[in-house]
């Protein structure tokens, strides 16, 4: 039985990103505001995936899914 992969890998916002600010308002020192999206910095983002889940445009995404050709 496989255990479940925790990801530990940083996030990325992208252009599917519609500025709604929801991922703002977890006050999560990683994600900044960039005139009109959110940004995440990769070396203070843990992974730990809570504003990919509450992006309801799916614009926080993992970079390998990035490099599997998900919308940039
Ligand atoms: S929750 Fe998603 S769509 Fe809203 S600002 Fe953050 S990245 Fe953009
Ligand atoms: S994945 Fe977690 S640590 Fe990274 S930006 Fe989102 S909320 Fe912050």
């Amino acid at each position: 039985m496989l255990a479940e992969k925790v990801s530990t890998e940083p996030l990325m916002v992208i252009d599917e990103c519609d500025s709604c600010k929801a991922c703002m308002q977890l006050g999560c020192p990683a994600l900044s505001w960039e005139s009109d999206r959110a940004r995440i910095e990769p070396s203070q983002c843990s992974g730990c995936d809570v504003c990919g889940q509450i992006c309801k445009a799916g614009a926080i995404i993992k970079y390998e899914q990035a490099d599997q050709g998900a919308g940039i």
